[in-house]
């Protein structure tokens, strides 16, 4: 469980800026937020990448994306828009190998991405 940074925040033995948690996901702001609220929305046990994900899987990827949607509410950036994102191995950037959903917004942000 504690096999990356992120799996070290999942089990409270990391300090993280944490805005929601509850059985089954974390949610905390980014160290490096690429926008006024970047946090990241993560399964509470580990899966490396979206790749990693089956059947069993499918209630918590909804609720992934289910708590993103809750967060922008309360971060007060679901009318203005916001972008959720899953970067799923080395060529889409990602660098923490515990699954994640990046909630960015509270700015204008640029389409398509870099
Ligand atoms: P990825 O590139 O894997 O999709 O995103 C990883 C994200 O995790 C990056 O945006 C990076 O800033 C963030 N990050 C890396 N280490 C830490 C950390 O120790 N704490 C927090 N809160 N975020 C981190």
């Amino acid at each position: 469980m504690s096999d990356t940074i992120f799996g070290k925040i999942a089990a409270g033995e990391m300090a993280a800026d944490v805005v929601y948690e509850d059985d089954d996901v974390v949610a905390f702001r980014d160290i490096h937020p690429q926008a006024p609220v970047h946090i990241l929305i993560i399964p509470r046990r580990s899966i490396p990448t979206l790749n990693d994900v089956n059947d069993n899987d499918a209630e918590l990827m909804g609720k992934l994306l289910l708590t993103a949607a809750r967060i922008a509410a309360q971060e007060g950036i679901a009318d203005a828009g916001y972008r959720t994102v899953i970067n799923c191995n080395a060529q889409a950037g990602q660098t923490v190998f515990h699954l994640h959903v990046h909630l960015l917004g509270g700015r204008a942000l640029q389409w398509p991405p870099g």
